[in-house]
C-alpha cells in the first residue's frame, strides 16, 4: 500500500479546502447571521457523548442508534460515541447546565455529525449541519417561526426547486390509536416486509413508514393515515399551523408519510426537499419537528420542545462555488528590506479598516511580490520605497479596476491619510 492511499481520509468523510471551504464559511456565516436576527443564540456541545445520551434521546429502535452510530469504548470502558446529530446533546445540556427553569431558551449550533451510513453523493459519514432548537413554548407559531426562518434561509441562499413537506404525529394519545390501526393494517403484510420492518411491527410500528427499502415504502403508500386518527387538539394544533404557514404565504404538502427517523417527535414534523444537482429526484436539505416529550424522557422537567437541522453538505451542492466568491484583496509590498517594518505597520493600519483582506507578501524582492499578487487577484498594492518613507508618501498601484480607478493607475497618496483612501477606493 504507498502512503497516498494510507493516509487517505477515513471512508465517507472529507477534506474542505479552496472551493468547498469557502462556500461552507459562507452557508455558516449565512445561517449565524439568520439566527441571530430571529433570537437564537449560540451554544455549543461537545462532539463526544455518552452512549446512553443518543440511545436515551433518539431511540433504541431508531436506524441512527440500531445501525449508524460511531461508538467505541474509551480507556475507562466507557461506551462513548460521536455525535449522530445535535438535538439530543442540547437536551441534555439544557439539563446539565440547570437551565430547565430559565425559559425560554433559543439555541443555535453547528458542526460535524456522524453516521455509518453508505456514504454517496450529498450523504457523508461526516457530515455538517446547522440546527435550531426552542425550548418552553406550545405555541402552534414557534413552529412557524422555524419553518418561516428556513423559508427565509433557503431564499436568501437562492436554493430553486424547495418543496415544504409537512406532517403531525399527533399527540400520545393520537399515537396509540394511531397503532393499533397501522398494525392491523401491516400485519396483512408481514411475510413482504424488510425484516427490520418486521421487527419494528412488534416494537416501534410508526418507523416502518420511514422505511428506505422500496416494496416498506410501497406497503406503506396506501396504510392508514395518521391525520385520520387525530384527537381534536392535535387536529387544532396541526390546522392552526397550516393556517399560518398558508398566511404568510409559505407552500406547502402534506406528507402522511413524513414521521422522521427519530422516536422523539410530538405534532408537527417537517422536512424542505431540493432537487437533486444534476440528477433526477429529491433530497432532503432540512428536517424537524416539535419533540415536546423529549426533556422529560432525560430526567427533566416536562418542557416543550420544537427544533430544526439544515444539512450543510447539501445546502454547498445546492450553492455551488460562486457562493463562496472571497471579497477584494490589497497588498502592502515593501521595496527593500530596510522598509519592512514601516511597510507592515502600514499594514496592520490597513487591517483595522474590514471587509478587505490586506496581505503582506513575503516572497523576495518587489518583482516577485508584484508577481504573486498578479497571480492571487489582489486589487492593488501599496507600494512602500525609502524615498517615499522619507516625504511620508506612499504608492497605491491598482491591478484591477476598482470604482473610478482603471487597471494601472497609480496615485501618491500620504502615508496619514492611506487608510482613508482604502476604505474609500474598496467600501
Ligand atoms: P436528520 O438529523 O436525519 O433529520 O437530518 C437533517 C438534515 O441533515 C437532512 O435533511 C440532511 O440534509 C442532513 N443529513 C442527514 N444525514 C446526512 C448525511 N449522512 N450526509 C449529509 N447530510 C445528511
Amino acid at each position: 500500500m504507498s502512503d497516498l492511499v494510507k493516509f487517505a481520509p477515513v471512508r465517507g468523510m472529507r477534506d474542505f479546502i479552496g472551493d468547498d471551504a469557502a462556500v461552507y464559511l459562507f452557508i455558516v456565516d449565512f445561517l449565524r447571521d439568520i439566527a441571530t436576527r430571529y433570537g437564537y443564540n449560540f451554544l455549543e456541545t461537545p462532539i463526544l457523548e455518552s452512549t446512553s445520551v443518543f440511545a436515551r434521546g433518539i431511540g433504541e429502535e431508531t436506524d441512527i442508534i440500531g445501525k449508524e452510530m460511531f461508538s467505541f469504548c474509551d480507556r475507562s470502558e466507557n461506551s462513548v460515541s460521536l455525535r449522530p446529530e445535535g438535538t439530543a446533546s442540547v437536551v441534555r445540556a439544557l439539563i446539565s447546565n440547570k437551565l430547565t427553569q430559565t425559559l425560554p431558551q433559543k439555541w443555535f449550533y453547528y458542526g460535524p455529525m456522524f453516521r455509518y451510513d453508505r456514504p454517496q453523493k450529498g450523504r457523508y459519514r461526516q457530515f455538517y449541519q446547522f440546527g435550531l432548537e426552542y425550548f418552553g413554548s406550545y405555541d402552534h407559531m414557534s413552529d412557524v417561526e422555524l419553518i418561516a426562518l428556513v423559508d427565509d434561509a433557503l431564499r436568501g441562499l437562492k436554493i430553486d426547486g424547495i418543496q415544504l413537506k409537512l406532517n403531525t404525529v399527533g399527540d400520545n394519545e393520537t399515537r396509540s390509536q394511531y397503532k393499533s390501526v397501522l398494525v392491523e393494517y401491516l400485519e396483512k403484510y408481514e411475510a413482504e416486509l424488510s425484516p427490520d420492518s418486521m421487527r419494528r411491527l412488534k416494537t416501534n410500528p410508526m418507523r416502518i413508514l420511514d422505511s428506505k427499502e422500496q416494496r416498506d415504502q410501497e406497503i406503506c403508500g396506501n396504510a392508514p393515515k395518521i391525520l385520520d386518527s387525530l384527537t381534536p387538539e392535535a387536529r387544532d394544533f396541526f390546522n392552526k399551523v397550516q393556517e399560518a404557514l398558508s398566511f404568510l404565504g409559505i407552500t406547502y404538502e402534506i406528507d402522511h408519510t413524513l414521521v422522521r427517523g427519530l422516536d422523539y417527535y410530538d405534532h408537527t414534523t417537517f422536512e424542505f426537499k431540493m432537487k437533486k444537482p444534476d440528477e433526477e429526484g429529491t433530497i432532503a436539505v432540512v428536517g424537524g419537528g416539535r419533540y415536546n416529550g423529549m426533556v422529560q424522557q432525560f430526567g427533566g422537567p416536562n418542557i416543550p420542545a420544537v427544533g430544526l437541522a439544515f444539512g450543510i453538505d447539501r445546502l454547498m451542492l445546492a450553492c455551488g462555488s460562486a457562493a463562496g466568491q472571497k471579497g477584494q484583496a490589497i497588498a502592502v509590498l515593501n521595496v527593500d528590506d530596510a522598509d519592512q517594518n514601516e511597510a507592515f505597520k502600514i499594514a496592520q493600519e490597513l487591517r483595522q479598516i474590514g471587509g478587505v483582506s490586506v496581505l503582506f507578501p513575503h516572497q523576495d524582492g518587489i518583482t516577485k511580490k508584484l508577481r504573486f499578487c498578479d497571480k492571487s487577484g489582489v486589487s492593488c498594492v501599496v507600494i512602500v520605497g525609502e524615498a517615499e518613507i522619507k516625504k511620508q508618501e506612499v504608492t497605491v498601484k491598482f491591478l484591477q479596476q476598482v470604482k473610478q480607478f482603471a487597471a494601472s493607475t497609480e496615485v501618491v497618496v500620504r502615508i496619514d491619510a492611506i487608510s482613508d483612501f482604502i476604505h474609500k477606493a474598496f467600501l
